[in-house]
């Protein structure tokens, strides 16, 4: 198999034969000349069921995370719709790891809940309180590491054995972390759950989601729930993740680089209480980080000594850190988890710290966004 950075760049990105175009063309036709009743050309027929340019994307993100297969999704919470839809059924039992995104939160209690799906919030890094959550109609164990917003980290290959055991899928939602960083399936995970519009599309202008699989049989349902429920990625959004997927490596590179600045200069300062940060010694997941991940990445929270109200004025005041929810692009962002992206979790085991700031670090220079943390903290 060819490197990280090839594979970004090439995989399923082949020049098509006809014109020779270096770039995967953004195919918007809905529907495929056949040659006689049945016959297709390339195996298109209509483009919810398949296009070209979704293909390519698949292939390359299928490539990236070491999966037989990739399905992609409107967005990264379609994807988990669909995958939950095909995996679960009524009295199915989810075990969801703990402060998992917000939105995974609230589509599993609240949505799935609806059609008799239930849950459980767990501990990943406590095996006993994982063990202990598992029940026989146990379908899915759901890990997110690291994790949004507090950057917690799991160890994919302890939990895959656990999940196992019980005859249940590890699902890993590796949106932090993106290829580039940790490839789950090779941990022992089952599917890899990513909300493309983070650092796969990389430059906040595309909303969209992926599965990626090793396994046929779960590839084939999955597929087969793709097609069927609908929530697939437009061709545009296929094309925009494309082109982010070529500079991933390098654009992770600067994310971690710069991220590692700031935590030590967040470290040393006397409002912050405290800082998390995978790449930090003291950080509760670092060793297992280490392990299994090839670098920290570029997302880190922290604490103001001085509570909520001080969180909420560093959000306000900081300029280049712009006040705005997602992360993964290469603007840095800056936001109140528990009253932006995490307020569905309000209330309930998944609820944030008022006091914590979440921090996307983007690949501007270092030193503009030290000072801007800098002023903003003072
Ligand atoms: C954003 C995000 C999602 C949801 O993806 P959307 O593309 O917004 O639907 C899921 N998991 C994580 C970790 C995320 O950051």
């Amino acid at each position: 198999m060819t490197g990280f950075n090839t594979r970004a760049i090439h995989a399923g990105q082949d020049p098509t034969p006809a014109t020779g175009d270096v770039v995967v063309p953004l195919h918007l036709a809905t529907t495929f000349k056949q040659d006689g009743v049945g016959g297709l050309r390339g195996g298109y027929e209509y483009a919810r069921s398949a296009n070209p340019t979704r293909t390519a994307l698949q292939e390359a993100l299928a490539a990236l995370e070491q999966g037989r297969t990739a399905l992609a999704f409107a967005s990264g919470l379609a994807a988990e719709d669909t995958l939950l839809r095909a995996v679960c059924e009524p009295g199915s039992h989810v075990v969801l790891g703990g402060d998992a995104y917000g939105g995974t939160f609230r589509l599993i209690s609240r949505v799935a809940a609806r059609w008799g799906v239930e849950h459980t919030p767990a501990d990943l890094n406590d095996v006993d309180a994982l063990r202990a959550a598992i029940r026989p109609s146990t379908r899915v164990v759901w890990c997110e590491t690291p994790t949004n917003p507090l950057l917690n980290v799991a160890d994919i290959a302890l939990t895959a054995s656990v999940a196992h055991e019980a005859g249940a899928l590890l699902v890993v939602d590796n949106t932090f972390a993106s290829p580039y960083l940790q490839q789950p399936l090779t941990l022992g995970a089952d599917v890899v759950v990513h909300s493309t519009t983070k650092y796969l599309g990389g430059h906040s202008d595309v909303v969209g989601g992926a599965l990626v699989v090793d396994d046929d049989e779960l590839a084939e349902r999955l597929a087969y729930h793709q097609n069927a429920m609908g929530a697939v990625s437009g061709p545009l959004s296929d094309w925009l993740v494309l082109r982010g997927l070529k500079t991933l490596g390098v654009r992770m590179d600067r994310h971690q680089a710069n991220a590692a600045r700031v935590a030590e200069y967040l470290l040393g300062h006397p409002a912050v209480a405290s800082v998390r940060y995978p790449g930090l010694p003291d950080h509760p997941g670092h060793e297992i980080a280490a392990k299994q991940m090839s670098g920290f990445g570029g997302m880190l929270s922290f604490r103001l000594a001085a509570g909520e109200d001080a969180a909420l004025r560093v959000c306000e005041r900081a300029r280049l850190f712009t006040l705005a929810e997602s992360l993964g692009g290469v603007e840095s962002l800056i936001e109140h988890p528990a009253r932006m992206t995490h307020a569905s979790a309000a209330g309930s085991p998944l609820e944030v710290p008022g006091d914590l700031v979440r921090l996307s670090v983007g690949i501007e220079d270092a030193e503009d966004l030290i000072l801007d943390l800098d002023q903003a903290l003072t």
